[in-house]
């Protein structure tokens, strides 16, 4: 930290995940003198540990695969998954800015060929990158243009000169910046006084996220008179073990392959092709906050193995995934009344052929698109799963180029914020895939509307 004190620096970045990392990228490669710290001993945050999934519109991989998007279908998507209380204002600029994610992606060479319809699409848009590719690419590339990058180094206030920011405080000393600081630390899933004061029925959802999304800058933000948007909406995503270790990631969605959720009684509860955060808070009202995820030998073999989400191999690995021969076997062995799994499934079954009206609305694999299978060739399956606060969708509230906002609208001058930390994006729910690509978008917004100055 030495190093850093006493010089001058045009921008300070606080946070290494993706959105801060292509902050500090964009301004480095245009000459900018920039320093980013990171409270962690290593860059990623909740960045490094995702799935990896991007939701672009008209790129060349839905090309090759035939798959008819656009950006206004992108657009009109996310307006209905946030229910109308999303920015439409953000999500115009997210999907007019998607270029310079797509450019990102390329130089980095961290594409896969991975594409399938997720949460809240209604057409296949959610793409697989290697994303830990991605942030070593941007990092390495900002450290050779001459970004200054610490870790173990937090900070814990914003400088204010009566005017604008002009820097921070860090236990290590104060680090100044002519044009202003970019808050990008992510959000606040690790800390349960937050979850608490905002979101009181999702605080029994399990801790996740990177180990440093405490709400620092959201903190930092507020002393200065910030606003929020969509905090109230913060809300769990169902899908993980409840012994998943704090870095790993084992979110499995099995039941947009097909399977059904029941809870500890063998009952259905939901439409399950419901976005997982959706499905996260009806779970959390279920005895112990739990479902169990069950399916046939026909879903299973639709895993894919190292593809987040789909990806029952590395389930069954780490022992998490369940099997019997026959239901009464798995019902047994799951501790569910018995016979109660045997008659959902039967009931299921019978919508499925379409003898009878789903009770809960399913009509689809996800967001009601894709053909349901019934569950019915042996043998059986079960991955049984809790609610955890993998991110939190709610946060500052800021202007398209991600100035950060008061509370009556006006602009905080030299304060600017992407990724995670930022709110107004998703309203009540969220499709897959948005909050990688807003945190590459605006995190490069950032820089452009510093470099603009
Ligand atoms: C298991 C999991 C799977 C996910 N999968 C997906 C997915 O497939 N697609 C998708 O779109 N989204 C996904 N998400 C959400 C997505 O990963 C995050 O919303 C996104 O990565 C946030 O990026 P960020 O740069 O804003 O924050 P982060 O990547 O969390 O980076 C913020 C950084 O700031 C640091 N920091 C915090 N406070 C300070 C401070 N005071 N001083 C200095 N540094 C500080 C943190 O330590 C952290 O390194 C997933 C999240 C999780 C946890």
């Amino acid at each position: 930290m030495n190093a850093l004190r006493g010089r001058e620096f045009d921008a300070v970045v606080v946070g290494g995940g993706l959105a801060g990392l292509a902050a500090a990228h964009r301004l480095a490669v245009a000459g900018r003198r920039v320093a980013l710290v990171e409270k962690r001993d290593r860059l990623g945050g909740s960045s490094a540990m995702s799935g990896g999934w991007l939701a672009l519109s008209g790129t060349a991989l839905q090309r090759t695969a035939g798959v008819a998007d656009s950006d206004a279908l992108f657009l009109a998507d996310m307006v209905a998954t946030g229910g109308g209380f999303a920015d439409e204002l953000l999500l115009q600029a997210l999907v007019e800015h998607q270029a310079r994610a797509v450019e990102a992606i390329d130089r980095a060479g961290a594409w896969t060929d991975e594409l399938k319809v997720s949460a809240g699409m209604t057409v296949a848009r959610a793409h697989l990158i290697r994303i830990r590719d991605l942030l070593g690419f941007l990092e390495s590339e900002a450290r050779a243009a001459g970004a200054v990058i610490r870790r173990g180094c937090a900070a814990h206030a914003l400088i204010w000169d009566g005017e604008r920011v002009r820097g921070i405080r860090s236990e290590s000393g104060d680090l100044t910046a002519d044009a202003g600081v970019v808050l990008a630390s992510g959000g606040f899933s690790r800390s349960r006084e937050l979850l608490e004061l905002f979101v009181p029925d999702q605080a029994g959802a399990m801790p996740y996220g990177g180990l440093g999304s405490t709400g620092d800058g959201l903190r930092m933000g507020w002393m200065l008179g910030a606003g929020l948007a969509d905090i109230g909406h913060v809300a769990g995503t169902y899908g993980q073990h409840p012994e998943t270790t704090d870095d790993e990631h084992e979110l499995l969605t099995a039941n947009y392959l097909g399977a059904i959720l029941v809870n500890a009684r063998g009952e259905r509860f939901a439409d399950e092709s419901e976005s997982y955060k959706v499905l996260g808070s009806a779970v959390l009202g279920q005895p112990g906050g739990m479902a169990h995820q069950v399916f046939d030998s026909v879903v299973r073999a639709r895993s894919r193995p190292g593809v987040p989400l789909s990806d029952m191999e590395r389930i069954d690995d780490l022992g998490h995934l369940v099997s019997a021969p026959t239901l009464t076997a798995l019902e047994h062995g799951l501790g569910i009344p018995a016979g109660r799994l045997r008659r959902t499934v039967e009931l299921y079954n019978e919508s499925v052929s379409g003898r009878t009206e789903d009770g809960f609305g399913r009509t689809g694999l996800v967001n009601g698109v894709g053909p349901l299978v019934p569950v019915a060739v042996p043998p059986y399956y079960a991955y049984s799963a809790v609610t955890a606060m993998t991110s939190t969708y709610g946060g500052l509230s800021v202007a398209p180029d991600t100035s950060v906002t008061r509370v009556d609208g006006t602009r905080i001058a030299g304060l600017w914020a992407a990724g995670e930390i930022v709110g107004g994006f998703h309203g009540a729910s969220y499709m897959t895939g948005t909050a990688l690509t807003k945190a590459l978008v605006f995190g490069i917004q950032a820089a452009e509307t510093i470099l603009e100055r």
